[in-house]
């Protein structure tokens, strides 16, 4: 069991290196990796498309109108961003706002997986159909899905997992406004239920070769850790 210090330790890690990350190439075209941001113990987490270009400019997930959107939704159900933790599928912005592209998803889906696994929320609302595909590894679309909530085990982490609309939807269609504003108000239920039963952890079986120790581990004992300084990250990661 980690500490919540020890998480957010590592999840500063993560972001350090995400920060510079060339796994894909929308590297060649960002401004800068939005990491996600908000409280590293969060019990609930959103995950929503890619950033688009105020998010790319500012480093922050949902700043323009679509961020508005989610901050007043989770305003009428007394949540602050700084109660949650708002991550992407994919972390640099797709030129033109394209969609995220398979390549793309499937090479930053590790930095989602760790975010996951470090800040271990209760409840992942998946905004739109990106993010509520990857999570489900599954097809089905957000129009069948959105508001029904499942348990799911997302890496090493069991989670409810929500489904909702992307707020970009809802921007200007008036019934997808309403249907993600009553499936929000019931996101407090699903904080209520506290965190599903989690899956046993792993247990690492020592390979036969690692149980023999080697000559010079018998001479020289064990070794010292490397000393490992983590840098401070910019204020880009905005962790409460
Ligand atoms: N839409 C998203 O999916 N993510 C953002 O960060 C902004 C808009």
């Amino acid at each position: 069991m980690r500490t919540a210090t020890e998480r957010r330790e590592l999840l500063k890690a993560v972001y350090e290196e995400a920060r510079d990350c060339r796994r894909c190439p929308l590297y060649q075209t960002r401004t800068t990796v939005v990491f996600g941001s908000g409280n590293a113990d969060a019990e609930l987490m959103f995950v929503g498309e890619a950033p688009g270009a105020n998010e790319d400019r500012q480093g922050l997930p949902f700043v323009g109108q679509a961020g508005k959107l989610l901050d007043k939704l989770l305003g009428e159900i007394g949540i602050t961003r700084q109660d949650v933790f708002i991550a992407n599928t994919i972390k640099c912005r797709p030129p033109d706002n394209r969609d995220p592209h398979p390549n793309e998803i499937e090479a930053c889906n590790e930095y989602l997986r760790r975010q996951i696994e470090l800040i271990e929320p209760s409840v992942i609302c998946t905004l739109g159909n990106f993010s509520t595909k990857l999570l489900r590894a599954d097809g089905t679309g957000i129009t069948r899905l959105h508001g029904r909530e499942e348990t799911r085990v997302i890496g090493t982490r069991a989670v409810h997992l929500y489904p909702l609309y992307h707020p970009a939807a809802a921007l200007y269609t008036p019934s997808t406004l309403e249907a993600l504003r009553a499936d929000f108000h019931r996101i407090p239920q699903l904080l209520a239920l506290g965190a599903p039963p989690q899956p046993e952890p792993a247990i690492a079986i020592p390979q036969p070769t690692e149980l023999i120790p080697e000559p010079e581990d018998q001479i020289a004992g064990p070794e010292e850790p490397p000393a490992v300084t983590v840098p401070e990250p910019a204020a880009q990661l905005g962790l409460f």
